[in-house]
């Protein structure tokens, strides 16, 4: 999970149709409305998955995901009418990947969350990793950092492989264009800094696919790095 740091406004057309239409209603917005407030919330999450940042890349993998869900679960601290007004809030949208049902949104189905939020810049403090590439709960909330990484399944096979495939290939391509006699802490810090920021693809802003997890490797790698001399 990454903050989302850098939210546009709401689309207008979503607000448009919010203060103007009688019995407004989540499912009622048209799909043309929904692609536009898809392809904004892509954007601002640089063409990562909202939860498990895997790549998505473009409107047609993306699903758009309410924090606070659309229907109430029965463990909700809100009301019935607090998730019917907030399923229409730009601020409790992200956009998720499309998966089969393993991790992510279709996973957690209306479950509330305890703790982790991607609108929250504390979400990538909540978190770590380890080699295997397992996602594990830091801080001192450990029991709720599980139970929402178990809510959205961040360490299923699926997801543990695609984490542990993506850094593969980084540092195959990392090694090949840095000799060895060329390595430092401060290499491994300034590559975690590259991971940790949007690259401009094809005319778009984009993170990596995985980034947070392969620059904390690239830094927990710094951390660890002795120089021969
Ligand atoms: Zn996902």
């Amino acid at each position: 999970m990454r903050y989302i740091n850098n939210r546009h406004k709401e689309p207008a057309e979503l607000a448009l149709y919010r203060e103007n239409t009688p019995g407004v209603s989540y499912d009622g917005i048209p799909k043309k409305e929904k692609t536009i407030i898809r392809e904004s919330l892509i954007d601002e999450q640089g063409y990562i998955c909202a939860y498990c940042m895997g790549k998505i890349i473009n409107v047609e993998n993306c699903t758009i995901e309410h924090y606070i869900p659309q229907k109430r679960h029965e463990t909700s601290p809100y009301s019935e009418e607090e998730h019917k007004k907030q399923s229409l809030l730009y601020s409790n949208m992200s956009g998720v990947c499309i998966n089969n049902g393993d991790h992510c949104d279709k996973k957690r189905g209306n479950i509330p969350f305890e703790i982790l939020d991607p609108h929250r810049a504390s979400c990538e403090e909540l978190i770590t990793y380890d080699l295997q590439g397992n996602i594990i709960p830091s801080g001192s909330e450990v029991e709720k950092v599980k139970k929402d990484i178990s809510t959205l399944g961040l360490n299923c096979k699926k997801l543990i492989n695609g984490r542990t495939a993506a850094l593969d290939e980084v540092w195959k391509r990392f090694v090949n264009e840095h000799e060895r006699s060329s390595w430092s802490k401060e290499l491994f810090m300034e590559r975690a800094q590259f991971y940790r920021t949007k690259q401009l693809k094809r005319g778009k802003t984009k993170f990596h696919a995985y980034c947070n997890y392969i620059a904390w490797y690239f830094e927990y790698y710094a951390k660890n790095y002795k120089s021969k001399e």
